[in-house]
């Protein structure tokens, strides 16, 4: 680590830090965030909590529907079928949510519940169960008869069951990019759109950031690239893989029971159909994101086609007309987004294998929304005093950066 950077106090990131204190003058640092999508913003905002100087640059506006943080809606959840080792960092990430929409004033997240469908043997209904009861989190177990009198949009096989989540919701994504901008600008961030980092330099005092209009010199740099990871982090090839989601939305044939206070988010597993439902946010219609088909790995993120196979619209109208009694199971209208994968589907948050200087929270592997707030703190910790007691070791860069090139 350069010697400036690596010397002298470090700022608290205690309470007093995550109030607004500023960081000793020995500590302050000018640190650029490149990219805007959900993860840059909130790791922005929590810098500037810490009273860093923060530009962030975008290669398009933020929030944009190019990479990964757009799309009408995502899923918050804390009952974990990835794991339980994630699920006091997303309780924790949850307050962080309560925190920013009150410091904007403004509403980004519906704890409208959410629940996992499927037979009880199931590997991800079981794994949810198993969470709930290691970690002894709120819970309800519903049978199929139960299943239909609350929650008549789904339809359900009697041996089938649901397991509600009541710290689970909905978000509205660009109005949260939205709200994670603004608060950082709020704090003193500056915010630099339409602007490709095109390199990254480190030099003994500084580290470079290179772009189309010139070059700035800051302390630190964090890459907060998304699925365009592959390209500035230094991580070897194939560790970050971009892969195409697809989106559909369903006319709601009676928006009675399709809407949040009626309807819970879903993770549904079916023989005949897995994918994630969300309650109707426009009145008209329910999104569906196949989970049924392999989403394709793509290329070059930039070349993201908008045509999507059609086999996949069919197969989610298939799973609509079976499992959703009450909607008109014709795809109105269908939209392609982007994520990074990791090979082993966690995030990668920690120092990057360029130089100490550069922080990578990046391959967010279809996961990041509902803890970024969390991924943000932990950057903007590492930034501050070069460690985080919130890290979490499956995140840790290191399990990929053994041989990769800087
Ligand atoms: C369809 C879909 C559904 C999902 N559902 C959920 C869900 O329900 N719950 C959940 O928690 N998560 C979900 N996820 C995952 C979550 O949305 C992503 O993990 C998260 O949005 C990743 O955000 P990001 O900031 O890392 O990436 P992005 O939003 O892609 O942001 C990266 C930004 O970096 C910019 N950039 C890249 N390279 C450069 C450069 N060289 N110079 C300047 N700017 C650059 C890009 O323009 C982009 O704006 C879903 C993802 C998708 C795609």
């Amino acid at each position: 680590m350069n010697t400036d950077t690596a010397t002298g106090p470090v700022a608290d990131t205690s309470a007093d830090a995550a109030a607004g204190t500023p960081p000793t003058a020995a500590a302050h640092k000018r640190v650029a965030v490149v990219g805007g999508g959900i993860v840059g913003t909130m790791t922005a905002w929590q810098l500037a909590q810490r009273g860093h100087t923060v530009t962030v640059l975008d290669q398009w506006n933020t929030p944009n529907d190019r990479g990964a943080s757009a799309g009408e809606s995502r899923i918050f959840r804390t009952l974990y079928k990835e794991g339980p080792e994630y699920v006091a960092f997303i309780q924790r990430a949850g307050q962080k949510w309560k925190e920013l929409e009150a410091a904007q004033d403004t509403q980004v997240l519906d704890w409208c519940g959410g629940l996992t469908i499927g037979r009880p043997d199931h590997p991800d209904v079981a794994a949810v169960l198993a969470c709930a009861h290691e970690l002894g989190l709120d819970h309800r177990v519903l049978n199929a008869t139960a299943m239909r009198e609350e929650f008549p949009a789904y339809g359900v096989d009697d041996d089938e069951i649901g397991v509600l989540d009541p710290n689970a919701g909905v978000f509205r994504p660009e109005l949260a990019v939205l709200a994670a901008r603004d608060e950082a600008i709020r704090l003193g961030a500056t915010y630099r759109p339409y602007t490709e980092v095109l390199h990254v330099r480190p030099f003994p005092d500084r580290v470079m950031v290179h772009t189309a209009e010139g070059s700035d010199a800051f302390d630190s740099v964090v890459l907060a690239t998304g699925p365009w990871a592959g390209a500035l982090s230094g991580l070897g090839d194939g560790v970050i893989r971009p892969k195409q989601l697809v989106g559909s939305w369903f006319p709601v044939k009676d928006l009675s029971l399709h809407t949040p206070d009626r309807m819970p988010i879903s993770v549904r597993r079916h023989p005949e159909g897995a994918f994630s439902a969300f309650p109707s946010l426009d009145g008209a219609g329910v999104k569906i994101l196949n989970h049924h088909l392999e989403w394709p790995t793509i290329d070059q993120v930039d070349d993201l086609a908008r045509f999507v196979a059609p086999d996949f619209v069919r197969s989610t109208e298939a799973a609509v007309a079976r499992l959703m009694p009450h909607l008109d199971p014709t795809a109105v209208r269908v939209s392609t987004w982007t994520d990074g994968y990791t090979p082993d589907g966690a995030p990668i948050v920690g120092v990057g294998p360029v130089d100490d200087r550069i922080v990578l929270a990046v391959g967010m592997s279809g996961q990041g929304f509902k803890f970024s707030p969390m991924v943000g703190s932990v950057v903007a910790d590492l930034v501050t005093t070069g460690s985080s007691s919130d890290a979490l070791d499956i995140m840790d860069p290191a399990r990929f950066t053994s041989g990769a090139s800087s």
